[in-house]
């Protein structure tokens, strides 16, 4: 099975926030922790998510994958991917590596999603963005 991860892969959720907050570009994966913010994310920002670069590109060579992401599944990111014609299957786990058996694959931004995929097993192949440069 493959899976592809929503933020940072499929939807340019930094982006959005980025445009919402005036925030600077995280240099490394979780950097936002530091600003202790209440990480319920407002729909109005999900729903002005841009689809990732290179996403489209990703789901044409995976059209099977299923969408992994630690997020809640509120109705406006079911809203978001349906408003982009993202129609893949998507599940919510909190601690991805569980649904990981061996030879499954993980395309994911965050660095410890896919050290802990590839300690089950897996494949995984860390998404390139400008907050995960640091640990390649
Ligand atoms: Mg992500």
């Amino acid at each position: 099975m493959t899976y592809l991860d929503m933020d940072g892969v499929l939807a340019d959720l930094v982006g959005a926030v980025i445009r919402h907050t005036g925030l600077p570009m995280p240099t490394y994966y979780g950097e936002w922790a530091k600003y202790d913010f209440d990480w319920v994310i407002p729909d109005e920002i999900i729903l002005n998510m841009e689809v990732g670069v290179g996403a489209r590109e990703l789901i044409a060579q995976y059209p099977d994958a299923c969408i992994l992401t630690a997020a809640p599944l509120s109705s406006a990111r079911l809203r978001w991917l349906s408003d982009n014609g993202i129609h893949l299957g998507i599940l919510s786990v909190v601690d991805k590596y569980v649904m990981c058996t061996p030879g499954d694959l993980l395309i994911d931004d965050c660095p410890e999603n896919c050290r802990l995929w590839e300690s089950r097993g897996g494949w995984a192949i860390l998404w390139d963005q400008p907050w995960n440069r640091s640990v390649k």
